[in-house]
């Protein structure tokens, strides 16, 4: 499967034994010796700063060299489980270790044993101990005599993640084996981009990563592997780069149609600099015979929508259909309705009051009835609807297209590269769509380069005029209860005023078992176990019309209705005035991207902590749509000063979505920044650190663009070209390959 040279590809079994090799893939589904030596250490213990026990301190991050002297297994007294409690001794001192539920060390803490401990030191009833420390035993027969110990650890000791089944120490005598008989490696990294990085060799740094014999050892090694993850990934996108501007697509010459230059004449407000410029620059990569695949990112409210609107229109001025696909079809439903409602009689073509330059907006979703479906696809198939509107599922459908110009897909978030390389699908007579992509939030740069590194992207600085920012509050439910009292006042009042309001809660109903399908259960990491239930749609609608609100008129909107319900609860809260009307609309995340309604000019969140920072931003992005000044209220029980607190404040505190993008990043860990886009490549950053490691990127980046376009198909860098069929999935690389 692989195309690794024969050394790194070379199967476990081969050469460190069926029984440790076993255990290697069961525990981390490890087969290769490439798979066992990317499996780097966690950390390193320093033998120079092992702390004898008597001097230990509470609060002290220590290594220490004992002997196991006692080794006890009790159950907890107030809670089920097991404690396993290791007294040990370095001769002068004592101290115990202590485990939860993990009665199985008691196969290996054997008395008599010695090892290394690392860990904090903490103090429970008086007594001084480490809770769960990091254990490394030394091999029988290895003492106390230096010389031994380094043999097997090195100055720096190895410390691996480990499972019950496999210790730290199997790891480490694994890789020996390999390191003692690996000679030179075909490197990833071509000889020219590491003289000019001033980096070392693969079969080097390997070495220096698992045994280094000083510090500056690993960091060299460290530097140069964290090089090869952003490189290796940097030339795989730009290899899918260059292979995409080779593509034929049909150009599109798409300034001053007669559809567009009527839009334009008839927009109520004039579009912001940053509009003006993008519509530009898509107009330019229109205007090629190879597809455009531009990325527009903006802040929550900046105006995507019009700009991907204008290049639809020139699109269908220059002869050609453009679809617009969302993540829901809630959002397909709502583009469908705005888009209409915004181009008037332009959309009207072939109708009576029609504009002549006109033309039709075709929606196809999965709920409609058969006969609307069939009358849509009529006009998708004839040409009549220029603009087709629909959720990503269209593309995986047979629909077919007259002559399909340009695809602009909302809320890149959900949509990944294997959807985009279907796209190949619709194309006719050999010819790609173009691409336009729009982000529901701003992304940091490093994000972009790393996940989107294979698009062009333009951003949206700035946000119309006249925006007056939502003004955000948290309310502390617990230590200010007086104070939610006071928030559905002024709910009434925004609804006497005769706006709406949003009431958002993480969780569907009380009865649920499992998180609900359209994302509404979304943490950002850290509130997983046992915590009290949520405050739930059903319930807070409920308990809302029957007491707080009573009297107004309340509706639900949640991913488990049908299609026909959410659309019809849309219809009812964003443009219904008279008895059928919902003034105050209790929600899901449903509601978090793209929904648009004017007249919303409050929103409370409930159990807001919930929410990660840029979900908030986008959810508190629903309203502030219209001229009037908004509120968004975060409820909350999380104490001040507590994490999910802090993040709560930090969006209180500002309505930069930048900022807070970049914030949110930080506070998350990588895989959640990579994981869904990522998906279906094995995930390949190990050292590299997004957030961090900003220049690293940006070099790798330049070294990748600089040898795909020098040599498109890495025929003179064969190392490199394996470690891309190592990461890329055959099936990716192939549709990579024929392209
Ligand atoms: P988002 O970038 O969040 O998708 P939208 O495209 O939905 O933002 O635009 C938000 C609101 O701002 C819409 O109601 C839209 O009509 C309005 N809008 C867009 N561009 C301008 C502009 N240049 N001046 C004033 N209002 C604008
Ligand atoms: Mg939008």
């Amino acid at each position: 499967m692989s195309a690794q040279p024969p050394g790194l590809a070379q199967s476990l079994s081969r050469v460190v034994g069926g029984k440790t090799a076993t255990a290697l893939e069961k525990a981390f589904g490890m087969t290769t010796v490439d798979d066992l030596l990317r499996h780097y250490p966690r950390r390193y213990a320093e033998r120079g700063t092992l702390t004898e026990l008597a001097t230990l301190e509470e609060g002290a991050s220590v290594t220490i060299l004992a002997d196991i002297e006692q080794v006890t297994v009790r159950p907890m007294q107030q809670r089920r489980g097991t404690i396993l409690e290791a007294l040990v001794t370095d001769g002068q001192g004592r101290l115990s270790l202590t485990f939860f539920n993990q009665k199985w060390r008691e196969r290996e803490l054997r008395p008599g044993r010695r090892g290394l401990f690392a860990g904090q030191i903490s103090s429970f009833r008086g007594k001084r101990q480490l809770a769960h420390p990091q254990c490394l035993l030394l091999p029988d027969g290895v003492d106390d005599d230096p010389e031994a110990i380094a043999a097997f650890a090195g100055a720096l000791i190895p410390v691996y993640s480990a499972t019950s089944t496999v210790t730290s120490w199997q790891i480490a005598g694994a890789i020996r084996v390999i390191l003692d008989t690996l000679g030179d490696l075909p490197d990833p990294i071509p000889d020219q981009v590491r003289q000019a990085e001033g980096i070392i060799g693969l079969a080097s740094a390997l070495t220096q990563i698992h045994r280094p014999a000083n510090d500056l050892e690993l960091s060299q090694a460290q530097d140069r592997l964290r090089f090869e993850e952003a490189f290796v990934l940097q030339v795989v996108l730009a290899q899918r780069r260059a292979e995409m501007a080779l593509m034929p697509a049909t150009a599109r010459v798409v300034s001053g149609g007669p559809l567009q230059r009527s839009f334009d004449e008839d927009l109520p407000f004039t579009l912001t600099r940053g509009q003006v410029e993008v519509g530009e620059e898509i107009a330019g990569d229109l205007a090629a015979s190879h597809p455009m695949h531009r990325l527009v990112q903006g802040d929550v409210g900046s105006g995507k929508t019009i700009v991907a609107l204008r290049a639809m229109l020139g699109v269908v001025d220059a002869g050609g259909q453009a679809a617009l696909l969302a993540p829901t079809e809630v959002l397909a439903v709502q583009h469908h309705r705005t888009i209409t409602a915004m181009l008037g009689p332009l959309a009207q073509a072939g109708m009576l009051g029609g504009d002549a330059n006109g033309t039709k907006v075709a929606l196809l979703t999965g709920s409609q009835r058969t006969a609307t479906r069939r009358r849509e696809l009529l006009d998708v198939i004839s040409g009549d609807a220029g603009i087709v509107v629909g959720t990503h599922a269209l593309i995986q459908d047979t629909v077919e297209f007259r002559d399909l110009g340009l695809v602009v897909i909302d809320e890149q978030h959900r949509f990944g590269v294997e959807q985009r390389a279907a796209l190949a699908a619709k194309a006719r007579g050999g010819m790609r769509p173009h691409v336009l992509v729009m982000t529901a939030t701003p992304i940091p740069r490093t994000v972009a380069m790393t996940v989107f590194g294979d698009l062009d992207v333009s951003t949206l600085r700035e946000l119309p005029a006249g925006r007056s920012p939502v003004a955000t509050h948290v309310v502390p439910v617990r230590e200010q209860p007086a104070l939610v009292g006071r928030a559905w006042a002024r709910v009434r009042e925004e609804v006497e005023a005769g706006h709406r309001v949003f009431v958002v809660c993480p969780r569907i109903g009380d009865d649920e078992s499992a998180p609900p399908g359209d994302g509404s259960v979304a943490p950002d990491g850290g509130s997983a176990g046992e915590e009290p239930p949520t405050a739930s749609v059903l319930s807070v609608a409920d308990k809302l019309a029957s007491g707080e609100l009573a009297g107004l008129r309340v509706g639900v909107l949640h991913g488990r209705m049908t299609g026909e319900e959410k659309d019809n609860a849309m219809r009812r809260f964003a443009s219904e005035t008279g008895s059928e009307r919902i003034e105050v609309l209790v929600a899901t995340t449903v509601i978090e991207v793209g929904v648009d309604v004017p007249a919303a000019t409050a929103m409370v969140i409930i159990d807001a902590d919930r929410f990660g920072i840029s979900q908030l931003h986008q959810l508190r992005g629903r309203v502030g749509r219209g001229n009037h000044p908004s509120l968004c209220l975060l409820l909350t029980e999380m104490p001040k000063g507590s994490p999910a607190r802090m993040r709560l404040d930090a969006v209180a505190a500002t309505t930069d979505g930048f900022e807070l993008a970049q914030l949110d990043l930080q506070l998350r860990r990588e895989g959640d920044v990579l994981g869904s886009s990522q998906s279906g490549e094995r995930s390949s950053l190990r050292l590299l650190e997004v957030v961090r490691d900003e220049d690293v990127i940006v070099r790798a980046r330049a070294a990748a663009l600089a040898i795909v376009a020098t040599d498109p198909s890495l025929a003179s860098a064969p190392g490199l070209l394996s470690a891309i069929h190592a990461l890329v999935p055959d099936e990716q690389a192939d549709f990579m390959e024929k392209a």
